[in-house]
């Protein structure tokens, strides 16, 4: 999943990316609402964490500007104002979660796992394609009963393919999903990953299929072995 991170205080951002990439996340991080609110209009994040107190533009006027445009992303506020009317004006205003700083990561990395599965696949937290089966907050994934081991890249790959059944996934759409400002992900990187994402899956009954100059479209086929072209 990728996620935007809206924080200004430098320690609190470390801890909460630093998270959130050990959980097979892509991370982007700005540090001003201003930046927040260019992110959130030029990319397409699973998840934003943000924080209310930012330079700039404020939190709350960042998540105004989110819900006029009618995005409807799953938002985790995580602020050090705990006042009552505080937090009651932040959820009208279209936040999901809310989070008073300070907080124990452990809670944090629970709510983003029921944020992500309440929006990745509308509450339910399991996708099934034929054999295959896929527990998205949990990043795990299997062909029957045999777990599959995947690194975060090729999870993430099979997750962003999965949640567009029947639907041609661009390679620009995948480096998108897979990626955040501090990594790269060249064409070759792509390519290696699918090779060994088609591996994994072969014999699965489920293989990724190559559309030529479109992208990518995982299938459920009697003859799909994992290395469909
Ligand atoms: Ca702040």
């Amino acid at each position: 999943m990728r996620i935007l991170l809206a924080e200004d205080d430098p320690s609190i951002a470390e801890g909460i990316c630093s998270s959130l990439r050990q959980g097979g996340h892509a991370v982007d991080h700005v540090a001003s609402g201003s930046l927040a609110d260019t992110a959130l209009r030029d990319h397409e994040y699973d998840l934003l964490v943000l924080d209310l107190g930012l330079p700039q533009l404020d939190g709350t006027e960042v998540l105004k500007r989110l819900r006029s445009r009618g995005a409807g992303m799953p938002v985790l506020v995580v602020t050090a104002r705990d006042g009552l009317p505080e937090r009651i004006r932040v959820l009208d205003l279209g936040a999901d979660d809310y989070l008073v700083k300070p907080f124990a990561l452990s809670e944090f990395e629970a709510r983003v796992r029921a944020l992500l599965r309440r929006a990745s696949s509308r509450g339910v937290p399991e996708l099934q394609l034929g054999r295959l089966r896929l527990d998205l907050p949990g990043h795990r994934a299997w062909i029957d009963e045999t777990a599959l081991e995947l690194t975060a890249r090729e999870f993430g790959l099979l997750e962003a393919l999965a949640l567009r059944p029947d639907r041609v996934t661009s390679r620009a759409q995948l480096i998108e999903a897979l990626c955040d400002w501090d990594q790269e992900l060249t064409d070759n990187g792509l390519d290696i990953a699918i090779h060994r994402l088609r591996r994994k899956l072969h014999g699965s009954g489920t293989g990724v299929r190559t559309i030529r100059g479109l992208g990518y479209l995982l299938e459920e086929a009697e003859a799909a072995d994992g290395d469909l072209e």
